[in-house]
Parts: C-alpha cells; structure tokens; sequence
C-alpha cells in the first residue's frame, strides 16, 4: 500500500479543501487533497454561489460579521486565483435585489434598507415603480426591493476547479477515490487510514463537509456537522437575462451570463440522500416563476442536488482538535461556504503554518461543541 507524507493533509476536495489546499501551497506548505471521490462533487457542485451576507446572515450578528469580512476579501481573493492563472470567468459584484410581494413586506424591506444605509452599507429600498425599473422582468404585484450593491456571485464549480488547478500547479498532489476512515496521532504527526492505505502527514485539515463527522478522529464523539439537503435548478432563460441576483419570498435567482438562470434551493432534513425530488423541483419553479412570470417560456436544463454541512448554530467549525494534536478542522459553513471560502482558509492557512490564532477564529472554535 502506497505510504506518503506531505506536510499536511487536506481531506475533502469541496471549495473548503481547495482553498485550503491552494492557500498552504501558495504560502510554500508540501500538501496532498484527499477526496473519496473527485474535485468539486460535494455539496460545492450544487451551490449557487450568492455572496450575500446582508440577506443571509439578516439578523444573526456572529455570521453577519463573519460573511461581511468574507466578502470583503473576495476582490483579494479572485485577484490572487486570476494572477495564478486561474480564475473562474464567472465572477460578478452586480448587487442583489431582494424582493417583497406584500406592503408589510416592502415595509420591513425599507426599515432594513435604513439601517444598512445607517452602517455605511451601499444599499437603498425601491418602491413599486422602481423595483420593475431595475428588474423589468418581476411580477407586476412586487410591492418594492432592496438593492444591495456590494454583493455578487460567483460559479462555486468553477471557482473549485480553479483553485484545484492553481493548487495543483503549485504542487499539490490530489488523491481521487480514496476514502478516508481515521485519523489517529502518530509519533510527532498525524495518521490517516484510507482504502488505498496509509497516508502520514503532520498535520491534517478535516474539510469533508456533510461527512466530516463519519471520519473517526482519536477517541471521542464525531464532529457535529449533519446534512441539509438542498436542490438547484438550472433553467435556460430565454431574452433579456435578469441584470442581478433576484432574491424572492420563496425562491432566489442567479442570472449567469451565458443564459443559464439557476433557482435555488430547497433546505430539506434527508439525510445523506442526494437525489432530487418531484416535489423540490415542482415547487422552485412554482416560487420562481410566482417571481418571475417569464419564467415558464424557460428551457428546463436540470436538477443539482448538494448537502450542506450543518451544525446547531449555523456557524461554521474551524480551528485545532482538542484531543488530537495536528487536527485542524474547516467544516459546518452549511448555506455559506462559498463565501466563507477564502476567509476560511487564510484563517487556517495562518493556525496551521504560523500559529496564529485570529480573533474570527474563536466564534468558530470546535470546543462549542465539547472536547473535539
Ligand atoms: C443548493 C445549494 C445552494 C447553495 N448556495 C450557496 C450560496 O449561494 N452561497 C454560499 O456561500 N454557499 C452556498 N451553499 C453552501 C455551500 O455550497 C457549502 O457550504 C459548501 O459547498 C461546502 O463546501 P465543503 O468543501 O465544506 O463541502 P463539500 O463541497 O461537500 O465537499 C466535501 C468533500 O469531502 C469529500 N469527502 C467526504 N467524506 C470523505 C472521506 N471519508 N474521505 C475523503 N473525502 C471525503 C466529499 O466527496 C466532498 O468532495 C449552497 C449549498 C447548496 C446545496
């Protein structure tokens, strides 16, 4: 059985793991990605890529604060990608617009709108009229929006793949099929147990997503991270596209530029059951096309299917093990992964190489869950 030891392992090659991956190796760290099956199939593939912490993370101050600094190193962050050589075509800041269908909806919107303005965030309430001025393609009952102008999104795939490819050109070495089942000290490292045998390392991040907690670690319970499943539309749209992200009661809408119109998601408890359903896509189109009436000229291109990682507090789980050294853990960002992909992994880029423990890192601390 094939035995090798980089400095770190990184396990689970989902947008976590590449970045992480890319971030080591970038900073001159000899790093493998291990991934049971291949780059970018987990719940990364299904994303929707939104990079909107003022819809997100509303009224939830820790993950509030941890998307706004997500976003704000996503410039940096796709700047570095691009100078590597790999950046994702599709990555744009072209604002969210969040739609009412109600007064009492429109109302909360322009409170919310106040108090973004009040905090120096580029956002403004648009009544009745100007909503349909700036999205000609909304239902004639949409009551008013806010229009968020920082925000963005970006193809999660895409962006995975391109920073699996920058990590790669950098020397990480990437194990495909290979499933992870352990992870134990060793000596002055880290060992792990895979189906293709033993992997030794000194260190190792655990970025396996909604499986995270089904990889032994030492001795103890299993990292708290369970699956919420969610499905995507792909439609393809016909005419002028939408000019941003639509983001509605029921539904959002995501307008890449080559037409394709994604409608996310469904958040459904199914356990670790990645197959879509008659019932998740009959009610996406429902709420997207009660958005956007156009809706039902569109192509129907298909179905993603991805599971997000969840914890208890909806905030993501990201520093050392308490009970086995050289165990770093990156994983829980359940509906925000995607944005919290290049913060995460400076923060760990910085524990594990450095030592440094950055003040973002204690709202993600494992020990909120005990002695992991
Ligand atoms: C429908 C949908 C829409 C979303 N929209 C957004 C959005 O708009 N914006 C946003 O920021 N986020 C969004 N998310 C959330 C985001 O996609 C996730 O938070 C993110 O993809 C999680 O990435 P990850 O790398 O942690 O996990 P994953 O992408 O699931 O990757 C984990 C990897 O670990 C591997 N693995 C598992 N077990 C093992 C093992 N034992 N050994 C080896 N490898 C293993 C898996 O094969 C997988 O490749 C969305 C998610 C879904 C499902």
């Amino acid at each position: 059985m094939a035995e090798s030891s980089p400095d770190i392992a990184v396990i689970g090659a989902g947008v976590i793991g590449c970045a992480v991956a890319w971030e080591l190796a970038r900073r001159g760290a000899r790093v493998q990605l291990i991934d049971c099956r291949d780059v970018a199939l987990g719940a990364t593939q299904a994303s929707a890529g939104v990079l909107a912490p003022y819809i997100e993370g509303h009224d939830k101050a820790p993950l509030l604060e941890l998307s706004i600094r997500g976003l704000a190193l996503y410039d940096g962050f796709i700047d570095r990608l691009r100078r590597d050589g790999h950046g994702p075509a599709h990555y744009y800041r072209t604002g969210t617009l969040e739609t009412a269908a109600d007064g009492d909806g429109a109302a909360a919107l322009e409170r919310h709108a106040g108090l973004l303005a009040s905090r120096g965030v580029d956002a403004e309430f648009l009544d009745a009229r100007a909503v349909r001025e700036a999205e000609p393609h909304l239902a004639p009952e949409t009551a008013g929006g806010l229009l968020v102008r920082t925000h963005g999104f970006v193809n999660a795939p895409e962006l995975t793949f391109a920073l699996w490819e920058a990590a790669a050109e950098r020397g990480v070495h990437t194990r495909r099929s290979c499933q992870v089942t352990r992870i134990d000290r060793d000596g002055s490292g880290v060992r792990l147990d895979t189906g293709e045998g033993v992997v030794k390392a000194r260190q190792v991040v655990l970025a396996a997503g909604s499986w995270s907690g089904r990889i032994a670690a030492g001795e103890g319970p299993a990292v708290p991270v369970r699956p919420v499943r969610g499905q995507l539309l792909y439609l393809e749209w016909k005419g002028a596209p939408l000019r941003r992200v639509v983001w509605g009661p029921s539904c959002y809408l995501v307008p890449w530029t080559d037409g394709s119109l994604l409608v996310g998601a469904t958040v459904e408890d199914a356990g670790f059951d990645e197959r879509a359903t008659a019932s998740g896509v009959h009610d996406l189109l429902g709420a997207a096309c009660a958005l956007v009436p156009q809706g039902w000229q569109a192509g129907f291109a298909g179905v993603r299917v991805g599971l997000r990682p969840a914890t208890a507090d909806e905030l993501p789980i990201v520093g050392r093990s308490a009970r086995l050294e050289g165990l770093v853990y990156a994983t829980g960002h359940y509906r925000n992964g995607i944005l919290l992909a290049p913060l995460t992994a400076t923060l760990v880029a910085d524990l594990v190489l450095e030592g440094r423990t950055a003040p973002e890192l204690e709202q993600m601390n494992p020990a909120r869950f005990g002695a992991l």
